[in-house]
């Protein structure tokens, strides 16, 4: 049973979480967003690729949400005290991550490769795939101005009103090498939970891998980011709102139409007619159960839907 998950950072490794427990993680590939990547203090960071290297490896810090367990921050300390640029907090081991990477990007080796070698060493037996190795940035254009995702996203808070979304070299990027192909001899493809509009979008606008998924055999399920008509956490309902005028599993649906088989949705949610077939459990992945629980869910409906 090979499983595809796309997937951004913190909904989206909750679920491939999930199906490295219910399934074989060997059989389990994630293509992540890299539309949030950026360089900071000379550092190329990835967040939804790091977000799935430390949830995967067991290494994430369960009460931030975000960066590694038992971190320390005297860099941060040491970078304030010189006066330096301390909206984005890096950590004592995660600047580690960052540090190798960007050495291995400054030699030719590529994201992917990179992505690849950290998983082997962290003992992670799913496939982590950056969507594409060449570089696509992700800018809010809002009521402020134009803003690369990470100002609008942590220094910003989301504040600013939302008028669109851009990936900036997306239509040149191509995709990594193992993202199409791992499309193709997919069994079942999920879109995982995560922010449709800045997760998942960045990954749907590499052409090449929104046409694998258009032409998959494999049946297509999104599982949806709703929950009793709002988003679980971050910004996904206010740019819903701002750009989509409404946050609904409706929204959702109509967002991946031609993409998906079908959407699965919260209990809480199963009445609305979405305009495409849904199956419904409770979708909140708090503990490790949860997650894989999840995953069967959106795998069973991939079965029922009676594609390949
Ligand atoms: P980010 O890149 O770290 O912001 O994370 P993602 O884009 O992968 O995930 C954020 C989205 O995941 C939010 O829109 C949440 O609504 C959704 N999300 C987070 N946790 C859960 C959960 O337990 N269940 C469901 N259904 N959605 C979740």
């Amino acid at each position: 049973m090979r499983i595809v998950i796309l997937a951004g950072g913190v909904g989206g490794a909750k679920l491939v979480l999930g199906a490295t427990r219910a399934f074989a993680s060997a059989d389990v590939t994630v293509i992540v967003n890299t539309g949030d990547d950026f360089r900071h203090l000379g550092l190329h960071v990835s967040p939804d690729v790091d977000t799935m290297i430390y949830t995967l490896s067991g290494k994430s810090n369960r009460e931030l949400g975000w960066g590694r367990e038992g971190e320390t921050w005297q860099f941060m300390a040491a970078l304030r005290s010189l006066g330096g640029e301390d909206w984005f907090a890096l950590g004592d081991s995660d600047l580690a991550l960052h540090v190798w990477r960007t050495m291995r990007l400054s030699r030719g080796d590529t994201l992917g490769a990179i992505t690849g070698d950290v998983a082997r060493a962290w003992g992670i037996a799913a496939t982590i795939l950056p969507m594409s190795d060449d570089p696509v940035a992700t800018h809010v254009h809002t009521v402020d101005g134009i803003l690369e995702f990470q100002r609008y996203f942590v220094e910003r808070r989301c504040e600013p009103v939302a008028t669109g979304i851009a990936f900036d070299g997306a239509d040149q990027a191509r995709p990594a090498p193992g993202v199409v192909a791992a499309i193709e001899s997919a069994d079942a493809i999920l879109i995982a939970p995560s922010n449709p509009l800045l997760s998942i979008d960045p990954i749907l606008a590499v052409a090449p891998i929104r046409a694998a998924l258009a032409a998959a055999r494999a049946p297509r399920i999104a599982v949806s980011p709703i929950i009793g008509g709002k988003a679980v956490k971050g910004p996904t309902a206010k740019l819903l709102a701002d750009l989509v005028r409404r946050a609904d599993n409706a929204t959702i649906a109509a967002h991946y139409a031609g993409l998906i088989d079908g959407l699965l949705v919260d209990t809480a949610d199963s009445d609305e007619a979405v305009g495409l077939p849904t199956a419904s459990t409770a979708t909140l992945m708090v503990s490790d159960d949860d997650k894989a629980r999840v995953a069967r869910a959106a795998i069973a409906f991939a079965r029922a839907t009676g594609r390949r």
